[in-house]
C-alpha cells in the first residue's frame, strides 16, 4: 500500500526513497489548530504509514506561516462541562494519537516554520527531533487558560529537555524564542526559514540511512526523568502566591512530581486524570470564557474598523487629568491631536504630563528620542478653535457641567466639518441630554475614558437614541487605534461600568449600615480576588468624589438605588476624611520610604463608623459578604443586559474586567452569575430581597431562570 492522504487538515505524500512528508495545512483557514477533525485525520495518516510497506522517514510540515496554534479552545467549553472521568477519558484518547505518531517505526521529524504552541508544540515533541526557523516560536501556555498540556507535553518536554526547562516553561506559558530553545535542548537546530525544509530533509535522509541513531535518541525519552530540585523550589515558591485563584501551575507542579519516576507511558495516563482534574476548576472554565471572550471583542472591533469613517486629525477640548492622557494617547499611537484649553497655565501643565511620560519612555529604551520628539510634535497645544475646521473627531475633556458642556459643545459644532464627531469624556452626565442641545446629535456620542488614560485598557462609547452607528463605529475605531478595548453601549446613567459598580459599592454601604466591620469585608473581597476591598478601593478614589458619584448614579435607579440612612462616605466627608488624598479615609495612609502612601488601621475611623450602625455591630459570613456585594452587582449586570445597554453578556463582563479589574479567574460577572444557576440567583436575591431594594430580581432574569436559559447563551 503506498501513501496518499488528503484530508481538510492534513495531507500527506510519499518524497521518494520511503521518505513521506506529512503537512499540516488546514483548509479554508489561515492556521492549523488541533481539535477533534484534524487529530482524528491525523491517525488515519498515521494507520496508513503504519500499513505502509517501504515508509523509512517521515517529515512533517506546516502549509501555513504558523506550524499549528494549538488546541481548537472553541471545543474546550462543552468538554469541560462533561464529568471529570469523560474529559480524562476523551483526552486518553486523543493523546494516544500523539503517542502512536511517537511510535511509528521510522525516524520522525518536524520543521516548525512558525508559531507552536501547546498542541502545535506537543506534537513536535511527539517527533524524535526538530528544526525550527529562526523567527519560529514555541512554547505550552496552557496555564494561562487555568489548564496544562494534555497532549503529551508534560511528559515528553521535561524528558527531552530537562525538568527545570519543563517547569520554567509550563508554568509561565511564556513563548520562547528558537534561541531560548535550542539552548534548553528543546529543538536540535535553529536554521533560516530559507533552509528549514532542506536541514529537516537531510537529517531525515540521515536517520533512514543509519546515519543517525535515532532509535537511541527515542530510547532516551521513555524513561523516567530526574527532577531538578532547586527549579522544583523555585517553581514551586513562584506559584505558591497565585495558587489559590491560579492552581494550574501548582498542579503541573504536583503531576510532575507524581510523574517524574514513571516511565513514559505510566507518566502519560497520569497525565490525563491530572488534565481532567485541573480542566474541571471554576478558574479553567473563566479564563477558557475570557478567551473567547477576547476573540469575540475582536470580532466586534474588526466590524467597527470596517463601517468607520477614516480618522486623521483629533482634537481633545480640556488638557487636564483625562484631556491630557487622552492626548498623549493619541499622538503615541499616531493619531496627531489639537488640544486646547482655556489658559496657557493648564496648556503647559498637559504637555509636562506628556514630556514625563515620553521621557520615561525614552530612559527605559522603550522609545527612541526620535519617536518622542516625533510624539510631542503631533500634540498641538492651543488656546483658540483655529484648525478645529480640520478635525475629525473632538474629544471633550473639560470641567464636570452639564450646563458648561452644552454651551462649549454647542460653539464647538458651530466651528467643526459637519461630518466631525463630537465625542463626550464626561463620566455622570446624560449623553441624551447633551444631543438634545445640538443640531447635529447623529455625530455625537460618549467617549468614556478610564483614569489614568494611558494604562487603562477599556473606552465606553456611549450611544443615545439619535447616534448615527457610524458615528459610533468611528469613536469605536479611534479608540482601538489608541490601543484601547471599546465597547459600545446605550445612554443610561452610570452608563455601564459605573452603573454595575454603583450596585456593588451600595450592596457594601448596606452591609456596613447593617453592622459589618469593612476590615473585614475588605478582606473577605480580596480573598475572593478583588485587587482591592471596597473601603480601600474608596479610599483610593476619593471620599468626596466617590459620595458624589453614588448620589448621581443612584438618582437615576430611585426604584432600587435608594438607601435612606446616611452612608459611611457621606460621614466620612464630613469629617474630612477623603481618603487618601487627606491623609486618612477608613484607613489612615502613611508615605512610605518611596512616598507611596501606606494602608494602615485607624481606630478613630472604627469608631466613627459604629455611629451609623443603628443595630450595632453584626458579624456576617465570608459567604453572605460575597452573595451580598456580588449578588447587588450581577443583578444590575444582568438588568444592562437585559435593558440592552450592552449587546452582549461578552461586553457586560468585559466592560468590568478592563474598566473595574474584575478578578480574572472568576470570569466576569454574568459568567459568575451563569455558574450560580440563575434559578439560584433568583432565590438568593429573594431571601435578600426584605434587606434592601437593592436585591430585586427584574422579571426578564425571573424569566430567564424559568427558562434555564443563561446570561451567556453559548
Ligand atoms: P480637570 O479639572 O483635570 O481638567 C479639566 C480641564 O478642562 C482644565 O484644564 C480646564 O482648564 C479645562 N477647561 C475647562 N473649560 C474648558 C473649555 N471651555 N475649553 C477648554 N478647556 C476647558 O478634569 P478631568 O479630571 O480631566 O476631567 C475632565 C472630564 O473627564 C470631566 O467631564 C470628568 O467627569 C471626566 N472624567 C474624569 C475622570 C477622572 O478620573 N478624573 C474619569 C473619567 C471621566
Amino acid at each position: 500500500m503506498s501513501v496518499n492522504f488528503n484530508g481538510k487538515s492534513l495531507h500527506m505524500k510519499a518524497l521518494g526513497q520511503g521518505l513521506v512528508e506529512l503537512c499540516f495545512d488546514r483548509q479554508g483557514e489561515s492556521v492549523n489548530k488541533f481539535d477533534r477533525q484534524t487529530v482524528d485525520e491525523w491517525q488515519q495518516a498515521i494507520n496508513q504509514l503504519k500499513a505502509a510497506d517501504g515508509v523509512r522517514g517521515v517529515l512533517v510540515t506546516s502549509g501555513k506561516a504558523s506550524f499549528i496554534v494549538g488546541a481548537d479552545i472553541f471545543e474546550f467549553t462543552p468538554l469541560f462541562e462533561v464529568p471529570e472521568s469523560e474529559i480524562s477519558a476523551f483526552n486518553a484518547g486523543q493523546a494516544a494519537v500523539f503517542t502512536a505518531f511517537s511510535e511509528l517505526p521510522v525516524p520522525l521529524v518536524v520543521a516548525i516554520n512558525g508559531m507552536a504552541f501547546g498542541g502545535g508544540f506537543e506534537m513536535a515533541l511527539s517527533a524524535d527531533h526538530r528544526v525550527m526557523a529562526d523567527a519560529a516560536v514555541v512554547g505550552l501556555p496552557e496555564v494561562s487558560l487555568g489548564i496544562m498540556p494534555g497532549y503529551g507535553g508534560t511528559v515528553r518536554l521535561p524528558r527531552i529537555a530537562g525538568s527545570a526547562t519543563a517547569l520554567a516553561w509550563t508554568t509561565s506559558g511564556a513563548p520562547q524564542k528558537a534561541a531560548a530553545a535550542l539552548a534548553a535542548g528543546a529543538v536540535d537546530a535553529v536554521v533560516p526559514l530559507a533552509e528549514l525544509r532542506t536541514q529537516a530533509l537531510a537529517w531525515l535522509a540521515d536517520a533512514a540511512a543509519g546515519r543517525v541513531d535515532w532509535r537511541a535518541r527515542r530510547q532516551q525519552t521513555r524513561g523516567p526523568v530526574a527532577l531538578d530540585a532547586d527549579a522544583l523550589a523555585q517553581a514551586e515558591a513562584a506559584t505558591a502566591k497565585t495558587a489559590r485563584h491560579y492552581p494550574a501551575a501548582a498542579a503541573f507542579i504536583a503531576h510532575l512530581k507524581r510523574s517524574a519516576g514513571l516511565n513514559a507511558d505510566a507518566a502519560l495516563a497520569q497525565e490525563a486524570l491530572a488534565f481532567a482534574q485541573i480542566a474541571k476548576t471554576p478558574t479553567a472554565a473563566a479564563l477558557v470564557r475570557l478567551f473567547l471572550n477576547d476573540q469575540f471583542i475582536k470580532k466586534k472591533g474588526k466590524a467597527y474598523a470596517k463601517a468607520a469613517r477614516p480618522l486623521k486629525q483629533a482634537a481633545v477640548l480640556g488638557a487636564g487629568i483625562m484631556g491630557g492622557g487622552i492626548a498623549y494617547t493619541s499622538a503615541v499611537r499616531g493619531t496627531p491631536v489639537l488640544m486646547k484649553d482655556l489658559n496657557q497655565a493648564a496648556l503647559d501643565l498637559g504637555m509636562n504630563e506628556a514630556d514625563k511620560l515620553l521621557a520615561r519612555q525614552v530612559d527605559s529604551g522603550r522609545m527612541s528620542a526620535d519617536k518622542a520628539a516625533g510624539v510631542r510634535a503631533a500634540i498641538q497645544p492651543t488656546l483658540s478653535y483655529e484648525a478645529f475646521d480640520q478635525v475629525d473627531i473632538v474629544v471633550e475633556a473639560i470641567v464636570e457641567n452639564i450646563r458648561i458642556k452644552k454651551a462649549v459643545l454647542g460653539e464647538l459644532e458651530g466651528l467643526v466639518r459637519d461630518d466631525a464627531i463630537l465625542a463626550s469624556n464626561t463620566s455622570s452626565l446624560s449623553i441624551t441630554e447633551m444631543a438634545g442641545a445640538l443640531k447635529r446629535p447623529q455625530n455625537f456620542v460618549g467617549m468614556h475614558f478610564f483614569n489614568p488614560v494611558p494604562l487603562m485598557p477599556l473606552v465606553e462609547v456611549i450611544s443615545h437614541p439619535g447616534t448615527d452607528p457610524v458615528a459610533a463605529a468611528t469613536t469605536a475605531g479611534y479608540a482601538m487605534a489608541m490601543g484601547k478595548t471599546p465597547i459600545v453601549v446605550q445612554d443610561c446613567p452610570g452608563f455601564l461600568v459605573n452603573r454595575i459598580l454603583n450596585a456593588y459599592t451600595l450592596g457594601f454601604l448596606q452591609l456596613l449600615h447593617d453592622g459589618a466591620d469593612f476590615r473585614e469585608v475588605d478582606r473577605v473581597m480580596e480573598a475572593f480576588g478583588w485587587p482591592m476591598g471596597p473601603a480601600y478601593l474608596q479610599d483610593v478614589i476619593g471620599m468626596d468624589t466617590l459620595a458624589h458619584v453614588v448620589d448621581v448614579i443612584s438618582a437615576g435607579y430611585p426604584d432600587r438605588m435608594t438607601l435612606g440612612f446616611q452612608t459611611a462616605p457621606q460621614l466620612l466627608v464630613e469629617h474630612k476624611r477623603l481618603g487618601q488624598k487627606s491623609g486618612a479615609g477608613y484607613y489612615r495612609y502613611e508615605a512610605d520610604a518611596k512616598g507611596k502612601p501606606k494602608k494602615m488601621a485607624d481606630p478613630d475611623a472604627v469608631a466613627l463608623l459604629a455611629t451609623i450602625q443603628p443595630g450595632g455591630p453584626e458579624a456576617f459570613s465570608d459567604e453572605e459578604t460575597v452573595d451580598r456585594l456580588m449578588l447587588a452587582m450581577a443583578l444590575e449586570a444582568g438588568r444592562c443586559l437585559d435593558d440592552g445597554v450592552a449587546e452582549s453578556a461578552i461586553e457586560v463582563d468585559m466592560g468590568l474586567i478592563l474598566g473595574l479589574g474584575f478578578p480574572r479567574h472568576i470570569g466576569g460577572i454574568l459568567h459568575w452569575a451563569d455558574r450560580q444557576g440563575l434559578a439560584g440567583l433568583v432565590e438568593k436575591a429573594d431571601r435578600y430581597a426584605a434587606i434592601s431594594t437593592l436585591y430585586q430580581a427584574s422579571d426578564k432574569l425571573r424569566a430567564r431562570a424559568a427558562e434555564g436559559r443563561r446570561f451567556h447563551e453559548n
